[in-house]
Formats: C-alpha cells, structure tokens, sequence
C-alpha cells in the first residue's frame, strides 16, 4: 500500500494498513542503519526544521539524525532563544519558517492540537513529535515495530501499559496502534490515573498489578508526567513505587519470557528498579535504536517514498527471551 498523506498527525486517524506501511518501511531502513555507510540520499535537497517547543532528548535526537541519515539538511529551533519569547504567535513563527522554505516542520509542544493546527494553516509537511498529552504517534510506531520484531506478531499480543496513563501521550498512541493492529490491551495504575473511557477503546482496565501482568507479553513502564499533573493524584511516589513499581521481584510475577518497554526517560527507582531496566528482559535501548530506522520511514514514506513489498511474516529475534 501507497502512503498518500501529507502529515503524520496522530495514530487515531490512520487505517491499520498504513501503520503497516510505515513498519515495513523501517524494516528496510533499519537494515540500512546497519550498513557501513548509513545515508541515503532519499530527502537530498529538502529542509527540516525541528520545532521543539517543550524538552526532549530522544525524540529530537532521533529525528535530527533520521533526517540527516535521509540526506536532508536540518535546523534545530530552540524555543528558548526564539522570537517566541518576544510574544511572536506559535503560527507566524511557523510561517516565518515555510518563507525560508522548510520542506518538513516536526513539532513538539505541550498543547494538544498545535500539529493538527499548524497543518491547517501550512503547505509544508508537519509531523507530529508529542503534542500535550493527545498523542505522541513516531513513539508508538517504534513501540509496535519492537514488539512485532521481539514477538513476532502483533495480532493477540499482550501488550500491558503500566502507570500514569491519564496524562500520557504516549498510552494514547499506543493504544490506537494496538488495537487497530489487533494485540489485547491492559491498562493498570492508581484509579486516578487509569481513565475508565479507554474501556470503550477494547482495553482492560485494572488497578491490580499482579493481575496486569501475569500473562502480558509485553510489560510498556510510563514515567509519573508531573509537568502535566494539574493535582497531586496518589499520595505519593513511595506509594506508588511499592505498589506500581516493577523490580525483579515483581517482574518474576509476570511470564519467563514477558519484556519490559520504555519511551524514556526512566526514572530509576520510581517506576522501574536498575535491575529490571538494565536486565535481559529489557528492551528500552533497542526502541531507541528502533525509533531512528521508524522516523526514517515517516519522513520518506510522507516526502512521496513507495513503501517496499510487504515483509514476509516476521520470526522473533533468535537472542530474545
Ligand atoms: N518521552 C515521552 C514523551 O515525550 C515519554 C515521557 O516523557 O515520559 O511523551
């Protein structure tokens, strides 16, 4: 199948074949990250500006490199040392930025919508890097593209989101990409942070954490996002590390060959111990690996690139667990 879409925006509005395109896609450029000579000269000529209105480290890195690998030349915008501080609009900044004729704008920011908006109002391709806490989709597609290389398949995976979903961009992401793709979702944490509308999305709530892992094949940890809590929502992070946490103890819970997810940062000893985070059953430095190979595919599949054939049905990784 074709990608035909002018942005990636959001994981709600793609069909499940698209999310397939953009996997098999960084199946080919993954291969191509292996290679002595990692570029190619797919995006030869075109300018991307990395908008990055809120932190990140992962993310921008990623799709810098991912550009540079793609042979486009790339900008770094730093919100703090920007026209943005001296009241310019987030729009004119973003117009300023097609007149000097950006090819491809990604932007993070911590209002949900800005992406959505700033496609509207321009010509130019936006990607969506992490808006507020609506959606975070290149984080999910990386997450999904592990877990199918890890398992094999997507469809009947047990796929456990652990944590602070309510405020999470990236369980939302997730759980689109999930469900369309046909894995079985549980979602655990405190009840102030499991919100019960996902239930209609298909997912399994529970605020017992044995029972959310016991038969995951998947364990994806989320970080405490306080820069979004509006209220303290549990009593307190010791709290929520004795009965939220997983450490090898808890991880020895769930199935011999379950592995543990991350989008990073981690917060050693929060959410996950340094045993399980550096241990055989994590996988969190391969999604980094993987999210450069899957912000490949994007930007090539959206500059106009024909997706490779279908990728024959996938084997799991001789090495995992
Ligand atoms: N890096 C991810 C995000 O930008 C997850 C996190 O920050 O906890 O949403």
């Amino acid at each position: 199948m074709s990608w035909s879409r002018k942005d990636l925006l959001d994981i709600q509005s793609l069909e499940p074949e698209e999310l397939t395109t953009v996997l098999d896609t960084a199946q080919a450029f993954k291969a191509v990250g292996q290679r002595a000579i990692k570029k190619v000269p797919a995006l030869r000529g075109k300018t991307v500006i990395n908008l990055f209105i809120e932190p990140s480290t992962r993310t921008r890195i990623s799709f810098e490199l991912a550009a540079q690998r793609l042979s486009a030349d790339v900008i770094n915008f730093t919100a703090e040392a920007s026209s943005l501080k001296k009241g310019e609009t987030l729009k004119d900044t973003a117009r300023n930025l097609e007149a000097l004729n950006a090819d491809f704008i990604i932007i993070r920011h911590s209002a949900a919508g800005a992406p959505h908006f700033l496609a509207r109002v321009l010509e130019v391709h936006v990607v969506n890097a992490g808006d507020g806490a609506h959606e975070h989709p290149t984080q999910a597609l990386l997450d999904v593209f592990t877990m199918r290389e890890k398992k094999g398949r997507l469809a009947g995976l047990k796929v456990t989101i652990l944590g602070d979903i309510l405020y999470s961009r990236v369980a939302r992401s997730n759980v689109w990409a999930l469900r369309k793709l046909g894995a079985e979702v549980t979602l655990c944490g405190p009840p102030t942070l499991v919100p019960p509308a996902f239930a209609r999305m298909g997912c399994r709530l529970t605020h017992n954490l044995t029972e959310a892992i016991a038969d995951a094949d998947i364990i994806n940890l989320l970080r405490i996002q306080h820069e979004r809590q509006r209220k303290s929502m549990f009593p307190g992070l010791a709290e929520y590390t004795r009965l939220f946490g997983i450490d090898r103890a808890r991880l020895a819970l769930a199935k011999p060959d379950a592995l543990v997810m991350h989008p990073g940062p981690i917060n050693r000893g929060v959410e996950i111990d340094s045993d399980v985070a550096d241990g055989d059953r994590s996988v969190i430095l391969e999604q980094v690996t993987n999210g450069l190979a899957v912000r490949m595919a994007v930007l090539f599949l959206i500059n106009g690139g024909k997706a490779p054939p279908p990728a024959p049905p996938a084997t799991p990784a001789p090495d995992a667990p």
